[in-house]
């Protein structure tokens, strides 16, 4: 895991003005991969003290929008995030308890799948969700 002062020169690389709120919320990301912003609400509010969702929010927008984090979309879930930008990995996620898995991109790189039919679309990206449920969840027959 990255400094703080790594940390601080990465949203300078991108662009990104740095602030201790949006530092301490590219840390909570980097600890907690797949969080949603409330998760990430919560730890960023031991570490620093108060912080508004508002704020939170803000921070997850201007890091996903300079490509620092990544923001996925399971459908029926809030957003989540997590700092493993760039390879193109997919995910599995437990229906029952909502555990997030990373699983590594089937071919090694993006767009990953190929389609039957592009449409003559340029496709550069496939964003893959597997749904079913964690060993724990199996276990316990949820
Ligand atoms: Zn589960
Ligand atoms: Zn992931």
């Amino acid at each position: 895991m990255e400094t703080p002062v790594e940390q601080a020169a990465l949203l300078r690389r991108h662009g990104v003005q740095v602030t201790a709120q949006r530092l301490a919320v590219l840390r909570a990301v980097a600890e907690r991969p797949h969080s949603t912003a409330a998760d990430i609400g919560i730890a960023v509010r031991t570490e620093i003290g108060a912080i508004s969702l508002q704020a939170v929010y803000d921070a997850l927008g201007a890091l996903t929008e300079r490509g620092i984090i990544r923001r996925i979309q399971p459908a029926g879930s809030p957003a989540r995030y997590e700092d493993r930008v760039g390879d193109n990995h997919h995910h599995l996620i437990c229906r029952a308890c909502g555990k997030t898995i990373d699983v590594e991109c089937a071919v090694g790189s993006a767009p990953c799948l190929s389609v039957a039919d592009s449409s003559g679309y340029e496709i550069d990206e496939a964003e893959v969700i597997y749904w079913g449920r964690c060993p724990a969840c199996v276990t316990a027959g949820v």
